[in-house]
């Protein structure tokens, strides 16, 4: 998870469309001005997993709305995830108590630890640093929904999963064969610095598991130096 920016107030025309279907008996929050605004705020990306170019796209309810029409069609609550992290989170009522990436004193990317072994068949560990904040409930329960969304729960959803880990193993070896040739004094100049720009690329919080990589930077005194500058 990263941080992001929702545009805040809502656009003009996606607040006449949430005003408008509102006031409908079956009015939908999925208009295409909702859905290509969420799209467009959360560069693309599922904000749970991370992965990017979705292909299943859920506007999810940050806090669900149980049929409150209010909380159904408030632009502040519409998030995008994928089909497979909704329905995680759905599943148990704990994880709507969860770090809310859009608000920016939940430093979702520095109170929890992302890591993924080097090893092709590197495990994926997702650690609370309950040090760092008073929040620890919301943070543990994060913490808990990370581990089972990059596990699986059932058998299908350990296959998506399966899937998600093959997305991340290989956007990480992408980033570390970056660092290796920033890094290797044989690397002529002119591909030095295309290296430092899709490390700069791969370190926004438009790229896919952007958190990962981060952690790669935090860990590391020299990447850190050079690189945690930039971090958005
Ligand atoms: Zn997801």
């Amino acid at each position: 998870m990263v941080n992001f920016d929702k545009t805040q107030p809502a656009p003009n025309k996606v607040a006449q469309d949430l005003a408008r279907e509102k006031a409908k008996i079956s009015g939908t929050y999925r208009t295409r001005n909702v859905i290509e605004q969420i799209h467009f705020d959360f560069k693309g990306k599922c904000y749970v997993c991370e992965c990017k170019g979705l292909t299943s796209i859920n506007v999810e309810h940050f806090v669900p709305h149980k049929g409150d029409r209010d909380v159904e069609f408030d632009w502040d609550n519409l998030y995008l995830s994928c089909g497979h992290c909704n329905n995680t989170k759905l599943a148990k009522a704990v994880y709507d108590n969860i770090l809310d990436c859009c608000n920016p004193a939940h430093r979702v990317d520095e109170w929890i630890k992302y890591e993924k072994d080097a090893f092709p068949k590197g495990k994926i560990k997702i650690t609370a640093l309950l040090s760092l904040t008073d929040n620890k409930e919301i943070v543990a329960n994060t913490v808990e929904l990370l581990q089972k969304i990059y596990e699986g729960t059932t058998i299908i959803k350990s296959l998506e999963a399966e899937a998600i880990r093959e997305q991340l193993k290989e956007e990480m070896a992408k980033f570390r064969k970056n660092i290796r040739v920033y890094y290797d004094s044989s690397t002529p100049s002119i591909e030095r610095s295309n290296t430092l720009l899709s490390i700069k690329r791969q370190l926004k919080k438009s790229s896919p598991f952007t958190a990962f990589k981060r952690w790669v930077v935090r860990e590391n005194e020299r990447l850190k130096q050079d690189f945690e500058q930039y971090f958005d």
